[in-house]
């Protein structure tokens, strides 16, 4: 949904060159459509199974987001109270919220049962007995799933890789069933699934089908001792293309790659894809302030940072930066960086790229997921807006701060 037409680059039909000059810079910006077909793509090719397709609202937790994907049916996989909060703000139905994460609180554990969400993922054995102690005095009965670590490897930068058993992440798959099996003392809770998330960004699915192979023999196994296991949860981390042209899993023919699998299983499939639903649907623009030369190195100096992105400084992540107009000069080999006070602010490195003056914007592309949700205010600066693009419309779904919410909640 970003492409260039004659010289100016697009999101949707809204030329980027306009929606910067009227907004600002740094702005997100992100395309409605572009979201919508990513999260059509799975829940389509689930079509023909019961299924939920839970939006990892940790990719980009923007309401706005948010209510597009709770109108188109979405459930939401959340990892915190305030994800469950933004959710039900946004409109989405707390029936559908599976709840993962490796350090839930007791007062998050509270929220989310006093919100009746449809499932807890459960990390360890100290968690079921919170959830129940908890669900107990509520009078209620949680639905759980264990998330269990299938050890496989995700094949992914090592920050973002969960599966494997010398991770903080489930619990060790050959010890899950014993827990499975301790866990009928908790007499407030239901065994309603098995869950796993191996990692993110995987642009090799065929680890996902080794875990998938491991989730089904082990929900078998489960059905046949009693437990009312009626799910699996495959969790996300389908990867996308960040460089030019890269070759990635396509969502609807890695999903029909399992359907088989699936169906055979008898039970109804949850995903919790995040970064493919929202991650190509996002921009962020800046604009070029200075240009310099020190010794050999050229320096593309933008109004972004790291503070706005910080996925190049983070994880060495790779993002195209590209003109929003494109000029006639030639190439230049640079540096692009931003204006805070670390050497490790950089949005690109040694990039051959459009040799952008001062005053022209640029767009760093596949910045939706993992973006703005993770920007802060460092080096006390003001966190950029957002911009949703319906078609030839946009409007701004998060105006820029300003210096009053700099220190909001501070006294001296
Ligand atoms: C982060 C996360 C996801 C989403 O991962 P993506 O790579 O963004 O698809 C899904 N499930 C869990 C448990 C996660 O922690």
């Amino acid at each position: 949904m970003f492409s260039y037409s004659g010289n100016d680059f697009y999101c949707e039909q809204v030329p980027l060159a306009d929606l910067a000059r009227r907004v600002g810079t740094p702005a997100y910006v992100y395309s409605s459509q572009s979201i919508l077909d990513n999260f059509r793509a799975y829940d389509e090719a689930l079509s023909g199974l019961p299924h939920s397709v839970c939006y990892a609202v940790k990719a980009n937790s923007s309401l706005a987001i948010l209510s597009i994907l709770a109108k188109a049916g979405a459930g939401f996989d959340i990892v915190s109270a305030g994800e469950l909060y933004r959710v039900i703000q946004a409109g989405g139905d707390p029936s559908k919220v599976v709840f993962s994460g490796v350090g839930k609180s007791a007062d998050e554990v509270e929220y989310a049962l006093a919100n009746g969400i449809h499932s807890f993922n459960c990390e360890s054995e100290s968690e079921l007995e919170l959830i129940d102690a908890l669900a107990r005095r509520r009078g209620v009965k949680a639905g759980f799933s264990i998330r269990v670590n299938p050890d496989v490897d995700a094949a992914t930068h090592p920050y973002i890789s969960t599966g494997l058993s010398e991770h903080k992440f489930g619990i060790d798959i050959r010890e899950a069933a014993d827990v499975y099996e301790r866990s009928q003392r908790f007499l407030n809770l239901s065994a309603e699934g098995v869950s796993c998330h191996i990692g993110s960004q995987i642009l090799d699915p065929s680890p996902l089908l080794v875990a998938l192979q491991k989730l089904i023999a082990m929900a078998k196994d489960l059905c046949a001792l009693g437990f009312p296991i009626n799910h699996l949860d495959l969790g996300g981390g389908l990867g996308i293309a960040y460089h030019h042209g890269e070759k990635t899993p396509e969502i609807r023919s890695f999903i029909e790659s399992m359907n088989a699998s699936l169906k055979e299983s008898g039970l109804a499939v949850i995903v919790e894809p995040g970064r493919s639903i929202v991650g190509a649907a996002g921009a962020l623009l800046t604009r070029v302030l200075y240009r310099k030369r020190n010794g050999a190195k050229e320096f593309i100096v933008v109004d972004a940072g790291m503070n706005d992105l910080i996925r190049p400084s983070l994880y060495r992540a790779h993002h195209e930066v590209v003109p929003v107009r494109r000029n006639s000069l030639p190439l230049v080999m640079a540096d692009v960086v931003g204006p805070i006070c670390e050497s490790g602010d950089f949005m690109a490195r040694d990039r051959l790229m459009a040799n952008a003056m001062p005053g022209d914007y640029l767009a760093v592309c596949t910045a939706g997921a993992y973006g703005f949700v993770l920007s802060s205010n460092y080096n006390s600066r003001t966190r950029a807006p957002e911009v949703l693009v319906e078609g030839d419309r946009w409007r701004i779904i998060r105006r820029r701060e300003t210096f009053e919410d700099l220190v909001r909640g501070e006294s001296t």
